[in-house]
């Protein structure tokens, strides 16, 4: 089977493995850090901010 080449919404990579939100991709590494940051950590905002980004485009 061919693994399709997608670009991840966060970092804007061309990886073929990851995960599908809302229609859109974010790749294993991506998913993983998200996971791992804490609600506190000056990444998570911009996390959160991509992922509302998705969410209000697919609830427009
Ligand atoms: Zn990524």
């Amino acid at each position: 089977m061919e693994q399709e080449m997608r670009y991840c919404i966060v970092c804007g990579m061309r990886k073929d493995t990851g995960i599908s939100i809302w229609g859109e991709f974010i790749c294993i590494a991506c998913e993983h850090e998200i996971i791992d940051t804490d609600v506190y950590d000056e990444k998570y905002p911009f996390f959160i901010e991509q992922m509302r980004r998705i969410w209000l485009k697919n609830h427009a």
